[in-house]
């Protein structure tokens, strides 16, 4: 501490300045009113004054101190005579005075009292200081969390929120301040608990102990927040709860995630039922195909042997008919089952849209309107254009089935960058751009629980003879086999969508030239034919001996290297099923081939080009024909062939 004494007499002065010295403080001097306020500039705790001084006396230095420097302390150092004064001077503002005489003790006993007095007042001030931070402290750790923070009382009222609170609420503090957590909340004019709905913070103040509920919050726009709050007791001296501390945790972003999460499992689980209905389904159909391609082909023969008035013409006809529609539906399923083979070259979307737009018209009838709404942009992706317009034919005669009374059928073509977004949205796709077909009807529409099982197979809602059921899993089919998405938006009565996603080909577009076949030519070649499926086998040997070719068969894979070693300077060409027993299609050609190669080789395929393109098979010595194969089409296969390469030998 350090003390200033102000006093004109010179001995006086210094004989304090002395004293206080010898105890230890740090003393200045000053011998007017002037030279003391001239020092208040110094660090000063305390200024011993004498009142009687020439110029200005010490009642107004003390006032000129109260007013510069509030924080020294003053003692004012009176004689009897001015007594008086010292006492006027304690009202403004000295601490104390001395009279004079006064003994060193009651000197060190005043100065040592505002000594007292200061140190309290610093602690006090400290206390002050530390307590104002720490509530600065909370308040800012408070206000920077991003979890929302409100303070409700017994009558439900937020009586404080942080920053979090309005910015997920999007208010401002006059509009949560002193109203009700519900009203704010909820928009409710009673408290949750009255409105049937659960509520965290009347059971804390119920049981002063934490609770959490899960609500639906509404910001200030009226946007539903999920929510999950925390309510914790604020407990008074008494143990009762005055006010609940409640955290809202807006969970909208977990939830949704939680859904796309569901929504792809669901879509997994969908894909794996449809992946085994299509095994079985293309087992079936596979085996079907084989005899049906006895049944037609036997029966063709029969017909050409028969003269023209047979009377069982007629029901030979009705067998072959009957037949055929039955490869029609195989050849269905198998399309389903992916087990078709297809020929995808570079086509435009828009281009396949508009060649079948005359066929859909007629298709429709005419209380349908068609609309055709096009890209401008060129859509290539690698399709089967027949595919593709068989799917648009089957969401045709859908939608007009779904509009008896009329209506407009909407086929639009676009472009769409399959995005992380839509991803998790949908639960499927890749990143990549995509072509989108939609088609759209003014229908019925359908509910949720039809709309979960239109691609499986037989699935129909029609009555008897009106629907299949295998139009939407022929489409299933072709899509998936293009590696594209089919799905379906649909509301009762509201119509329905489906969207086809192809992915684009981002190469430009250039058409393969057209094979326009030629019609079936006699030959008289000799042929290697390897089929273990003896009805075809024969059925083949026939025909193409029908035709003047030379025919040597064989029963499986090992037979066929057989007889191709014996006979390999005859033979011309190989007709091969893929799956045989003993060695596979592929493990026989490959053997023919080390023994001499250039043979052109067609393989005969209920399967489809993955499934043999996993087997090895390149195209460039030979090509894949799927069953049901029908006689004329491979006869004029070979013929294209041996054609071809007679042209080039
Ligand atoms: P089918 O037409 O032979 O019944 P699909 O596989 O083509 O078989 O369709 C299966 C079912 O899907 C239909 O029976 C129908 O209930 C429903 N469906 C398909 N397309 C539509 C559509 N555009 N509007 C309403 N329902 C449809
Ligand atoms: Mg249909």
């Amino acid at each position: 501490m350090k003390i200033l004494v102000v006093d004109d007499r010179k001995i006086d002065r210094e004989s304090l300045m002395d004293l206080l010295e010898a105890y230890g403080y740090a003393v200045a001097g000053a011998s007017s009113g002037q030279e003391a306020i001239d020092y208040l500039n110094n660090n000063i705790d305390l200024a011993l004054i004498d009142i009687v001084m020439p110029e200005m006396d010490g009642i107004e230095v003390l006032k000129a101190i109260k007013a510069f420097r509030p924080d020294i302390d003053v003692i004012l150092i009176t004689a009897y005579a001015t007594l008086e004064k010292a006492v006027a001077g304690l009202k403004e503002g000295a601490y104390d005075f001395l009279s004079k005489p006064f003994t060193h003790n009651e000197l060190i006993a005043a100065v040592e009292r505002v000594k007292e007095k200061k140190e309290l007042q610093m602690a006090v001030k400290s206390k002050e200081d530390s307590l104002r931070k720490s509530e600065r402290f909370l308040h800012s750790v408070l206000e920077s969390i991003g979890e929302a923070v409100v303070v409700i009382d017994r009558d439900m009222k937020i009586v404080s929120a942080n920053k979090g609170y309005k910015t997920q609420t999007k208010m401002l503090s006059e509009d949560i301040t002193g109203r009700h957590c519900y009203e704010i909340s909820h928009g409710y004019p009673k408290p949750c608990y009255l409105m049937g709905e659960d509520c965290a913070v009347m059971r804390t103040f119920d049981d002063g102990l934490a609770h959490t509920a899960i609500h639906i919050h509404k910001d200030k726009d009226g946007n539903p927040l999920f929510v999950e709050t925390n309510s914790y007791p604020l407990i008074d001296d008494k143990g009762k709860v005055y006010a609940v501390v409640e955290t809202i945790k807006d969970i909208t972003e977990i939830k949704k995630l939680e859904e796309e999460k569901q929504k792809i499992e669901e879509q997994l689980i969908q894909a794996q039922k449809m992946e085994s209905i299509g095994t079985l389904a293309g087992g079936i159909a596979h085996d079907f195909n084989n005899m049906l391609t006895a049944i037609l082909g036997f029966g063709g023969l029969i017909q050409s042997n028969m003269a023209e008035d047979d009377p069982n013409l007629l029901y030979l006809k009705e067998i072959l008919k009957a037949a055929e529609r039955a490869a029609h539906l195989t050849q269905g399923l198998l399309t389903f089952s992916r087990k078709q083979i297809i020929n995808p070259k570079p086509e435009n979307i828009n281009n396949i849209v508009a060649s079948v737009r005359k066929m859909l018209e007629r298709l429709i009838g005419e209380d349908i309107e068609l609309k055709t709404i096009l890209a401008d942009e060129e859509l290539i992706v690698m399709a089967d254009s027949g595919q593709i317009e068989q799917v648009l034919m089957n969401l045709a005669t859908n939608a007009r089935d779904a509009m008896p009374d009329g209506g407009i059928l909407t086929i639009m073509t676009e472009s769409l960058n399959i995005t992380q977004e839509f991803i998790r949205m949908h639960g499927y796709g890749e990143q990549r751009k995509y072509a989108v077909i939609s088609v759209s009807d003014t229908g019925k529409g359908m509910d949720e629980k039809t709309r979960k099982r239109i691609f499986e197979p037989f699935f129909t809602t029609k009555e008897l003879g009106r629907g299949t059921g295998l139009g939407l899993a022929i489409v299933y089919g072709i899509v998936k086999q293009h590696h594209g998405y089919v799905n379906c938006y649909s509301e009762p009565d509201r119509g329905t969508t489906f969207k086809i996603y192809l992915p684009l080909k981002s190469s430009t577009y250039s058409k393969d030239e057209e094979s326009t076949l030629p019609p079936p030519e006699r030959g008289h070649e000799t042929i290697l034919l390897a089929e273990d499926y003896e009805p075809i086998r024969k059925l083949m040997k026939d025909v193409f001996e029908m035709y003047g070719y030379t025919v040597i068969d064989a029963v499986d894979g090992m037979d066929a290297v057989d007889k191709f070693k014996r006979h390999k300077d005859d033979i011309d060409i190989i007709i091969m099923d893929v799956i045989m027993p003993r060695k596979n299609g592929k493990e026989a050609y490959d053997d023919i081939k080390s023994i001499k190669d250039g043979i052109p080789c067609i393989f005969m395929s209920g399967y489809s080009a993955d499934i043999i393109g996993s087997k090895g098979l390149s195209e460039k010595d030979s090509i894949i024909i799927s069953k049901p194969v029908m006689p004329d089409d491979l006869l004029r296969k070979i013929r294209h062939i041996l054609n071809a390469k007679g042209k080039t030998a």
